[in-house]
């Protein structure tokens, strides 16, 4: 385990944009790309600009206070007052707040209220003392979402902004379930919703955003190995289920390397092994549970099916029984081609890198409003090249610099307007709005 200085050092510098080579670049290139005319984009931008050191600030008071899935009132409580509605109507422990007119079309945008049980590893002042952590950078994403909110307030926008803040989106049931389909969310004539994750494999400076599959489907396998206990000084008349188990992890792996077409990808990772409680004692049973991760409809169905026989089927070899249950998770994150288009050319006028280059077979229950919407997930750089191996999501010491607040909300306007001209073309910007 590395020791809390090399996590601190870590943390600030290989999470850290502003210490990106190329950020004095990109904000030329930003200059330069902001000085010709003055477009809604760069009106939205500058508006941003304005807006970034009250988010930022935002942004330390949600990292020091995290909540984590199913108990995200406070941080929606919060954040709605930010964006100017303290009385947004909640859904479940999440909230909509709408910015601009009251009814009609509208594009939204979602931000991830939760934080992981995960106990902080960073040396800042406002590092998490509770026992949970943002080191998913939900915190970033929050803050960034009231700057380009009340931008959108500020300089005027297409269509009204929808600020979706969802619970739940590192658990199950997924958040997104709450608001996909409900009927405050369909109240709100919702025409696209995008989303942005920070990512410390894509470089500072740069956003990754691509049409069609970028995150895989998701679902959890549970498998129950049943023997017969007894005394660990007398295996023979036992039926062992530790050895039966150990076999069935092994014979599990195949089913990726030798009956899933290679050019299909997808993973099987056993996650937990739960056996018995004394080393002189043959437990009676063990309790693995897996990830399983899929692009391909037929992939998914006939991997149920494959684990379910293999697992049962080697647990037979040892006398042993193997159940497997499935939990169907986040379908896959399906990026519509006509927003990822549009949205690109808007991150380049932005002097943002636009590279296609992060799909995985991570998952996000953003996928789910893809089965309703129109929808795009958009990666925004917080790593610098060659430190695959630093702090990354879900670690201790993620802790993307303050200046990816502002570059993650210049990201969600560029992609906002992306969704309004894909969705109402030729679409007038209304006055500015009163201020909150
Ligand atoms: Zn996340």
């Amino acid at each position: 385990m590395a020791t809390p200085a090399a996590l601190t050092t870590w943390g600030i510098i290989n999470n850290g944009c502003g210490s990106w080579p190329g950020r004095a670049a990109v904000t030329a290139a930003r200059r330069s790309a902001a000085a010709p005319a003055r477009t809604a984009l760069t009106a939205l931008l500058e508006a941003a600009g304005q807006e970034a050191p009250a988010a930022v600030a935002l942004r330390r008071e949600l990292h020091a206070s995290p909540e984590i899935g199913g108990h995200e009132t406070g941080t929606a409580s919060r954040v709605a007052a930010a964006l100017g509605e303290p009385g947004a109507p909640a859904v479940t422990t999440g909230r909509l707040v709408r910015i601009g007119a009251a009814s009609g079309p509208s594009v939204a945008i979602r931000a991830e209220l939760d934080a992981l049980p995960l106990t902080e590893q960073t040396p800042v002042a406002w590092a998490s003392q509770n026992g949970a952590s943002h080191s998913c950078g939900h915190d970033v994403h929050l803050a960034a979402l009231t700057a380009a909110g009340r931008a959108v307030r500020r300089a005027g926008g297409p269509l009204p902004l929808v600020a979706i803040l969802q619970p739940r989106e590192e658990s199950y049931p997924s958040g997104a379930l709450d608001l996909v389909g409900s009927s405050q969310l369909e109240a709100q004539d919702v025409r696209a919703v995008i989303g942005v994750h920070v990512h410390p494999h894509v470089a500072c400076g740069q956003v990754s955003v691509g049409p069609g599959p970028v995150n895989a489907a998701s679902d959890e396998v549970t498998i129950t190995v049943r023997g017969r206990g007894g005394h660990a000084a007398y295996p023979h008349v036992t039926r062992d289920p530790v050895i039966a188990a150990a076999h069935v992890i092994l014979a599990l792996q195949h089913l990726i390397s030798r009956r899933t077409d290679p050019m299909h990808p997808a993973v099987l990772t056993i996650g937990t092994v739960q056996a018995g409680a004394a080393a002189n004692i043959v437990p009676s049973q063990v309790v693995l549970t897996g990830s399983l991760r899929t692009f391909e409809p037929a992939d998914r169905a006939s991997l149920w099916s494959a684990v379910s026989a293999t697992a049962g089927a080697t647990a037979e070899a040892y006398e042993c029984t193997a159940q497997a249950t499935f939990t169907r998770g986040e379908p896959v994150l399906d990026n519509d081609p006509a927003l990822a288009a549009a949205a690109a050319a808007n991150l380049a006028r932005a002097g943002f890198g636009v590279v296609d280059s992060l799909r995985s077979c991570g998952s996000d229950d953003f996928a789910y409003y893809g089965t309703r919407y129109p929808s795009l997930m958009m990666f925004a750089g917080v790593g610098q090249p060659g430190t695959m191996n630093a702090p990354g999501l879900h670690h201790p010491a993620f802790l993307p610099r303050e200046e990816a607040v502002e570059d993650v909300a210049r990201v969600m306007l560029a992609g906002y307007l992306a969704a309004c001209s894909v969705v109402l073309p030729g679409a007038s910007v209304p006055a500015p709005l009163a201020p909150r």
